[in-house]
């Protein structure tokens, strides 16, 4: 599970992360929703130690990784990242990328990465480079690359934007059917209300910083803390 703690981040005296607190337990998705700029990916970069915290605390499964004192490396956390402008390897076959930096011998990587593979309807792709495939496939392999060491929290800043509406939901339902399954708690990111009320178990509300309201979609959707909230969720059908 994470927990996050008061995190705060400046950048040029201006707070852009003010007070952030969250959590999110094993197989369970919190949407964190918000418009554009309100701190949403430095939040995230936060929690996945890309970038530094002014103040605040990050766990993971009760460890602390983030906080006082306390800077644990990104590929020393168990966490997976998927974002908007994914990026495979070019030069690297499909198989390749999906067990790129997996330390397991070479019989359990094949085996691991076959697994995923079929996982996401690509079965048979392993062989292949990226520029044969179609985005929607490439975002597949990507999903099986992040999947693959089986993180035990997974950061997803408006991972399926990129894809049209139709490829868009396959994708993104089977994606959070698979972090569910493997009991991997899920921080998503988007600014769609939508989005937020299909995938979410919890939505944390987010303006300027600051988590404004967190709860059950249905609960946020009735009950928004302001008319600001009430607007963002107006024109969900
Ligand atoms: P979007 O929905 O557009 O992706 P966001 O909620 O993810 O927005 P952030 O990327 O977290 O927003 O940015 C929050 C604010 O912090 C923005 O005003 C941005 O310009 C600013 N910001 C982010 N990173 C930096 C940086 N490295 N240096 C200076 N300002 C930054
Ligand atoms: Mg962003």
């Amino acid at each position: 599970r994470l927990d996050v703690t008061n995190l705060s981040r400046s950048f040029g005296g201006r707070k852009v992360v003010d007070g952030v607190s969250l959590s999110v337990a094993a197989g369970q998705v919190t949407c964190l929703l918000g418009p554009s700029g309100c701190g949403k990916s430095t939040t995230l970069r936060i929690i996945a130690g890309v970038d530094r915290a002014d103040a605040g605390e990050v766990r993971l499964d009760g460890q602390t990784v983030a906080g006082p004192g306390v800077h644990v490396p990104p590929e020393l956390r168990s966490v997976g990242l998927m974002f908007q402008d994914f990026a495979l390897f070019p030069h690297l076959t499909v198989a390749e990328n999906v067990g790129f930096g997996l330390r397991l011998d070479r019989a359990e990587k094949a085996r691991r990465v076959g697994e995923l593979l079929e996982k996401v309807d690509l079965g048979g792709f392993g062989p292949k480079h990226p520029h044969e495939l179609s985005g929607g496939e490439q975002q597949r392999v990507a999903l099986a690359r992040a999947l693959a060491p089986n993180p035990r929290v997974m950061l997803m800043d408006e991972p399926f934007s990129g894809l049209d509406n139709r490829l868009r939901d396959g994708i993104r339902d089977r994606t959070l059917d698979l972090l569910k399954e493997a009991g991997t708690a899920v921080l998503l990111v988007t600014h769609e209300p939508d989005e937020a009320m299909r995938m979410a178990d919890e939505i944390a509300l987010m303006r300027g910083g600051r988590i404004v309201q967190k709860g059950a979609p249905y609960n946020v959707y009735n009950a928004p803390v302001d008319k600001a909230a009430a607007a963002f969720f107006s024109d969900v059908n």
